[in-house]
């Protein structure tokens, strides 16, 4: 029996129990049987009312509750979404309600549906924008450009590694800190603030821009644009830095090496062309000016030929259209020539040249003219970048375990400075003191790297003090099986 049957049940045999109490307390005098009139109707009234609904609650109350019951299961189904647990037709007193909860639950159906269908759009959408994000990421953190990007309120919205690198800064600090706090140059700090007060979102800047850091510049080529937003409004501004040091260094280079090689060209160009003029002149009348005149054309023609040869060679070696023809040679035979050579220009300066006895029967497989080119180089600098009177040594060390074969140029000339000791083997450099001391092309060091690395897959290094003197050496690997 349920609840609503019990309490019906109690209600009912209550109000019988007073409805038979009040009479017979009346007539045993507990209290008036008249009380001004009005106790016993009401009392009365009451009575049959609570009698009147418990018989209700009785004969009905089971149905309605089933009735309700049944509504309830039906709501609740269709908040689990269980259409199919809704079924039976509702009594007709609770059709109207039943009806209002099917008609409310499917408008709800249907804009549920709808919210789904847009879920799973956004969803899609999301995780579409996520890839491009990271897509768009990836590229900005593998450029080699700085890209900064800031925010309409002057903030890094973002920010590459290259630009953490290139202005000191850390990029997951920086991002929403205003642009002045986390980039130390205000001049760069200003082009940004006023690219996105000009608010031109059509034309990009472009400015060449020095950052000078722990004494150490850098130039960048800066483009500079807005970004604008649905409204077309200035949203932020877009910074790429391109380093051009080393461009700027090589174009420097480049006319640093124009205008020596020209000088250079210029110099023997001209003393033959005065010698040949004196020549057919008949400035020289005998046989002995003659030959002295002879002397000079040719050993300025050779000079001249080699400057050319020196130009050639690298070109050729660096697009690999070079012709190397190796063999087995002797290292010390080619030294000998070397030598020999050179003690000329050694004695003219009087410079001590000597070379150090090495084991004749080491041989290493390699293009000859190429080690000479490299030995003679290596002792020309030695010489031209030492003072009178002193003394270049020629060594020979063997290294049995890496097999390899060092040969070693000991100078106690002008020496390098530690700052310049990285780029001598550069193309075109040259230590800025020594361009006084003695004319050249910054090509000599080059062509004995790729002749010794680069074609025979040796090694050069240089150990030098300023004003002490250098050393230095080109190791080749010895040839197998030759003793
Ligand atoms: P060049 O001598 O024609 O300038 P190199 O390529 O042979 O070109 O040398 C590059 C630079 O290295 C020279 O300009 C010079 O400053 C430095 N250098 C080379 N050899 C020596 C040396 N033995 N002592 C001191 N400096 C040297």
């Amino acid at each position: 029996m349920g609840v609503g049957k019990v309490s019906s049940l109690a209600v009912f045999v209550l109000a019988l129990a007073c409805g038979l109490a009040l009479p017979a307390g009346a007539r045993l005098g507990l209290w008036p049987q008249e009380s001004g009139g009005l106790l016993m109707p009401v009392l009365v009234g009451l009575i049959v009312a609570a009698v009147g609904t418990a018989g209700f609650w009785l004969v009905f109350g089971g149905t309605l509750e089933r009735d309700i019951r049944r509504l309830r299961n039906r709501i609740e189904s269709y908040g689990r979404g269980e259409l199919s647990g809704v079924s039976g037709k509702p009594r007709f007193w609770m059709a109207p309600l039943a009806r209002c909860v099917d008609q409310t639950f499917g408008k709800l159906c249907q804009k549920n549906d709808k919210l789904v269908a847009e879920r799973r759009e956004l969803e899609i959408q999301c995780r579409v924008t996520e890839a491009e994000r990271q897509h768009a990421e990836a590229i900005l953190q593998a450029m080699s450009d700085a890209v900064l990007v800031t925010d309409s309120f002057n903030e890094v919205a973002l920010a590459n590694e290259a630009a953490g690198e290139s202005l000191r800064f850390g990029v997951d600090d920086a991002r929403h800190q205003p642009v002045d706090r986390v980039i130390t140059d205000p001049s760069l700090v200003k082009l940004i603030k006023d690219t996105r007060e000009s608010g031109n979102l059509v034309n990009r800047r472009h400015v060449e821009h020095t950052v000078r850091d722990n004494g150490r510049s850098r130039t960048y080529d800066v483009t500079l644009c807005c970004v604008g937003n649905t409204q077309h409004e200035v949203a932020g501004v877009v910074t790429i830095l391109h380093d051009i040091t080393k461009e700027k260094e090589i174009s420097e280079m480049k006319s640093d090496f124009v205008s020596s090689v020209s000088h250079e060209l210029r110099t023997p160009l001209s003393s033959i062309k005065a010698y040949v003029e004196m020549l057919v002149d008949g400035e020289a009348d005998d046989e002995e000016t003659r030959a002295d005149f002879y002397n000079v054309i040719q050993s300025e023609t050779n000079r001249l030929s080699r400057l050319i040869d020196n130009i050639l060679n690298i070109s050729r070696i660096e697009s690999g259209v070079v012709k190397i023809q190796r063999e087995h040679i002797s290292l010390p035979a080619v030294i000998k020539e070397v030598m020999d050579v050179m003690q000329p220009q050694a004695r003219a300066k009087q410079i001590t040249l000597n070379e150090a006895g090495s084991p004749l029967y080491y041989q290493v497989y390699a293009d000859k003219d190429m080690v000479y080119q490299a030995l003679l180089n290596l002792v020309g600098n030695a010489i031209k970048y030492t003072p009178e009177g002193g003394t270049v040594d020629v060594d020979t060390i063997v290294d049995e375990h890496s097999r390899m074969v060092t040969v070693s140029v000991r100078d106690t000339g002008v020496g390098v400075p530690p700052d310049a000791l990285p780029h001598l083997f550069e193309k075109f450099y040259r230590v800025s003191d020594h361009k006084k001391i003695a004319k050249g092309t910054g090509l000599g060091l080059n062509l004995v790297k790729h002749i010794v690395e680069t074609v025979h897959g040796g090694r050069v290094a240089v150990d030098s003090e300023p004003g002490k003197g250098s050393t230095f050496s080109m190791a080749l690997p010895i040839s197998d099986g030759i003793s």
